[in-house]
């Protein structure tokens, strides 16, 4: 299915009468072609003919269903804030874990940077998203709904990476494991709520076309007029991804975002946190993540010794999980951010679209490797016997966690249409990438979006 070309060129005005559209035009976020996109069927989706990136996909378009599910989700997160997680029972005394017990011991024991990311990933981020998406769509359906529901709805986009429930639930898993060598563990209600968040979510994902919330914005008055600006080429919002002719740094007229043709400062950026990012590696292996102590004794476990200790145990599927997750993730993520960066300075047309589909793989991957902070903190909350059992979170903990939150912000910092930019400036032909000249649902509009 392609769309016609009357839509196309409906399409090609937005900015000016409507922004509501039958086909939308997209600008690829990872190669910068603009394509149009008809609407699809629920369940598909459109691939940048290029790089083969998801332009869009096909929700079920149930506004309603999307909002039970979110405010499920946010009735079980506060269930889930409020009531036990783990129950440890040894030697005849039971400890109870919440889900702030973790943070609150790591700060205790003077890790309140490693403290706040945990806070930050599993509570707070996933409060505001929710509150700020039901705040969106429950105001729609009011009479006079407010204008700033628009900026809101923007910030819902930016917050979701860092929402890290999933990964939470697997770092629990993989300390469960752990913990039952040592002594009874019960899983607690709140995990179960945890669960029941994450399902909601994905369903109200399922659900939640962002484009009908945008285009209801547009009906009902809430957004911008801005007046078409042909003599200025077209511009991608990074974060509503509307389509426009408008002139560099002038305001997103749908969600009120700075418009950038690319990410400001990219490649300067992405170096000084990679650099940041590649200096924290080495104490992050050095130093001792934690010290496991049982009948008052103990040795520091580093990252590698962790799973040295857990193949030693025949856990071998979950020393695999913690080697991929800790060790080789984040060690991909700074060589594929080193090369991308380097090939992109020397203006490298080799390879393109595979450089492409690397960073999406980097981008996509590098928040599971929370799963060791979020073992620990759970360690950390649960194992409190004194001398019998006790876990102690070791320097290395701070340095891993902030490898894992500043390659997160290189990685999302650089911007990898600058290496279709390098190759095009070095005289490449672009279009001899195509992957195919008529791939279902989208279609050309545009020749490569030129900086
Ligand atoms: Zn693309
Ligand atoms: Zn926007």
């Amino acid at each position: 299915m392609t769309a016609a070309p009357d839509t196309m060129m409906k399409a090609d005005d937005a900015g000016e009468a409507s922004l509501v559209s039958t086909a939308i035009v997209r600008e690829c976020q990872d190669c910068g072609l603009f394509q149009t996109v008809a609407p699809l069927p629920s369940g598909d989706a459109a691939h940048c003919r290029r790089c083969n990136a998801t332009l869009r996909r096909g929700a079920r378009g149930g506004m309603n269903r999307a909002l039970a599910c979110y405010m499920a989700a946010l009735l079980l997160l506060v269930l889930a804030v409020q009531l036990p997680f783990l129950d440890l029972s040894a030697v005849g005394r039971t400890y109870t874990a919440t889900l702030f017990t973790g943070p609150a011991q790591l700060s205790d024991r003077g890790m309140w940077e490693v403290s706040i990311v945990v806070l930050i990933t599993l509570v707070a981020v996933p409060f505001i998203q929710l509150l700020l998406i039901l705040t969106v769509l429950l105001g729609l359906r009011g009479p006079n709904p407010p204008p700033a529901l628009r900026y809101l709805f923007g910030w819902v986009e930016t917050l979701r990476p860092w929402s890290m429930i999933e990964v939470f639930l697997l770092g629990v898993f993989v300390a469960y494991t752990r913990l039952t060598a040592i002594a009874e563990v019960k899983v607690g209600p709140a995990l179960i709520a945890l669960g029941g968040v994450m399902l909601c979510m994905i369903a109200a994902d399922v659900e939640l076309d962002h484009e009908d919330v945008w285009d209801l914005m547009e009906t009902r008055g809430l957004t911008a007029h801005l007046p078409s600006q042909p003599q200025h080429p077209l511009i991608g919002c990074d974060c509503c991804k509307l389509v426009l002719h408008a002139r560099e740094r002038s305001r997103c007229p749908r969600c009120g975002s700075r418009l950038r043709r690319r990410k400001p400062q990219s490649l300067n950026r992405c170096w000084a946190l990679l650099g940041a990012a590649i200096a924290l590696y080495v104490p992050a292996n050095i130093f001792p993540v934690m010290t496991v102590i049982r009948f008052g004794r103990g040795e520091p476990n580093t990252l590698f010794s962790g799973v040295i200790e857990l193949i030693e145990a025949q856990m071998w599927p979950l020393a695999l999980l913690v080697f991929l997750a800790s060790i080789t993730v984040p060690l991909l993520k700074l060589a594929a951010l080193l090369i991308m960066l380097v090939m992109t300075g020397e203006g490298s047309v080799t390879r393109l679209r595979d450089r492409t589909r690397l960073y999406r793989f980097v981008d996509s991957i590098g928040r599971w490797s929370m799963i060791d902070v979020f073992m620990l903190t759970v360690l950390v909350a649960v194992v409190r016997m004194g001398f019998i059992a006790e876990v102690i979170p070791g320097l290395g903990a701070i340095a891993f966690a902030s490898v894992v939150v500043l390659t997160m912000f290189a990685a999302a910092s650089f911007d990898p249409r600058l290496m279709w930019d390098a190759a095009a400036a070095a005289g490449h032909d672009l279009e001899a990438e195509d992957l195919e000249p008529n791939p279902p649902h989208a279609q050309t509009l545009f020749k490569a979006g030129a900086p």
